[in-house]
């Protein structure tokens, strides 16, 4: 089974080039960047301060998808797109872990996952997809006098906000209590916004340092809270989620997956 790696050279990209390193089933079929980045044709693993991997980065997308089985994709959200067309016009598994995609560019990943299998999930991580079905759960079972607010912090690199898996957590949320999302979210507050209306859906956003990605669902009701937190401590857990992910779908037929359908939840 060939596995490539676009966006190699980034922080979720290198940990997922180890990640695929080290698992015994796995051919890493390559890696890309944007043109000029400074490791252009640099050894994968060497790059990663790992074992040679006999391939080296380049920004050929297209050979890479003509000869991969899946693809493996934390880029941008402009390159996602794109990625998904050459998936879908040669037939690749695609694995997105993109975040801050806009409602055009999902409709072309949408489009996509007509022609070939594509996994997309805000959160590759097992225990972040045990807490969806938690908040859910727990939107269902507590009436709407509990106040909902979700809250997330990330490091200073971050350039989406909410990040993927707060909304992922308020769309469960949601769910739970009946509702969409868009009628309900407040997405951040400033200046004199008034009392809070009941059945708002809430976030608020920090950033700072090297954190990996926390977040909370508060459930804020009269005399009492309730609070179920997630905190990512390392990156291997979007990296083996992802590789687990890549794996799965190569026997997929088209369609578009979430992280619960790989892991049967
Ligand atoms: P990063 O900026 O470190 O890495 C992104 C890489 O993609 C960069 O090296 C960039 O040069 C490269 N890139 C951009 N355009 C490209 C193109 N056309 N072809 C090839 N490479 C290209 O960011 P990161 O922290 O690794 O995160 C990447 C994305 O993954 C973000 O959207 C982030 O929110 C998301 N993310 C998702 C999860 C998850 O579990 N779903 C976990 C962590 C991060």
């Amino acid at each position: 089974m060939k596995i490539g790696i676009v966006g190699a050279a980034g922080r979720m990209g290198r940990m997922l080039i180890a990640a695929v390193q080290a698992a015994d089933d796995i051919e890493l079929a390559g890696g890309t960047e944007a043109p000029n980045h400074q490791d252009m044709g640099r050894d994968l693993g060497e790059m990663i301060g790992g074992e040679v991997a006999g391939v080296a980065l380049t920004s050929d997308a297209k050979a890479l998808f003509a000869l991969a089985d899946a693809i493996i994709d934390f880029t941008a959200p402009v390159a996602t797109v794109a990625h998904a067309a050459l998936a879908a016009q040669h037939g690749t598994a695609l694995v997105i872990g993109t975040t801050g995609l806009d409602a055009g560019q999902q409709g072309a990943i949408d489009v996509a996952a007509r022609k070939t299998a594509i996994v997309q999930a805000a959160n590759y991580s097992v225990g972040v997809n045990v807490l969806l079905g938690l908040v859910e759960k727990a939107a269902q079972i507590l009436p709407d006098v509990y106040d909902i607010e979700v809250l997330e912090m990330h490091h200073h690199h971050k350039v989406d906000a909410p990040s993927g898996t707060a909304l992922a957590l308020g769309h469960a949320a949601a769910a739970g209590r009946g509702v969409a999302l868009d009628d309900v979210a407040c997405k951040a507050r400033d200046g004199i916004v008034g009392t809070r209306p009941r059945g708002e859906i809430g976030f608020a956003t920090l950033r700072g340092g090297d954190v990996v990605g926390d977040h909370t669902v508060m459930y804020a009701g009269p005399g009492e809270r309730v609070e179920i937190t997630h905190k990512a401590s390392s990156r291997d857990v979007f990296a083996n989620g992802a590789v687990r992910a890549a794996l799965w779908s190569c026997s997929q037929p088209p369609g578009r997956y979430s992280m619960k359908d790989v892991l049967g939840l």
